[in-house]
């Protein structure tokens, strides 16, 4: 089986050629629904951020995380303590996904993660592909599509590693700067590669 780090910035398209990839016949581990599940009711997690954080269950017992992330990112202190209640759940449930991907019989297994080069897990993959599209272009898309406004759609692009650094990373670019069309074009052709 071989492995595939798929990441991109917010906006670049990288959901789009992750479920391409997942029609096409890959075993996705997403990070994004790790990292939700770990703090569903009912889990360990939840409990435990609980204790360490005042008022952070909404009444239904769900996690309220723009109260967390207003306590837990107020500090080094309080981000430490949500990274050390959180991190090991991630690994282990994300490690538990990558085994069920070995035995299911699947030959390429895509691991969809936002931060593989932030959090330096380049290492953990066989191939880093990235989807890459203009800051600018992003932006549009972010407004157009996904209803975030401008100034928030910046930010959280500033917020991000910036395109020179993620393109340096890259194994395999697959460029968004064109259609819809166009970019499954090349998810296509980059599975057939494979
Ligand atoms: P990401 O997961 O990287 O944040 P998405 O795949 O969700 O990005 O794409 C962001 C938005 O832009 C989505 O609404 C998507 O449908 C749209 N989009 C992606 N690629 C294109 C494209 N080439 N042309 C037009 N819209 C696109």
């Amino acid at each position: 089986m071989i492995t595939i780090g798929l990441t991109g910035g917010i906006g670049s398209g990288k959901s789009t050629v992750s479920s391409r990839l997942a029609e096409l016949g890959a075993f996705i581990v997403d990070a994004d629904l790790v990292a939700r599940e770990i703090v569903e009711p009912g889990q360990p997690a939840l409990a435990e951020l609980a204790e360490a954080f005042d008022g952070v269950l909404n009444p239904d017992g769900t996690l309220n995380r723009a109260e967390l992330a207003r306590q837990a990112f107020a500090t080094p202190e309080a981000t430490k303590k949500l990274n050390a209640i959180t991190h090991p759940r991630i690994r282990a449930r994300t490690e538990e996904l990558f085994k069920q991907g070995r035995e299911s019989g699947a030959e390429v297994l895509v691991y969809d993660m936002p931060l593989l080069i932030e959090n330096g897990e380049v290492n953990k993959v066989d191939h880093v592909l990235v989807v890459d599209a203009p800051d600018e272009l992003r932006i549009e898309r972010l407004v157009q599509h996904r209803g975030l406004d401008e100034d928030d759609a910046r930010r959280r692009i500033a917020a991000q590693i910036d395109r020179e650094t993620r393109l340096s990373a890259a194994d395999t670019v697959l460029d968004n700067s064109g259609s819809l069309e166009d970019l499954l074009t090349q998810v296509d052709g980059f599975w057939d590669g494979l």
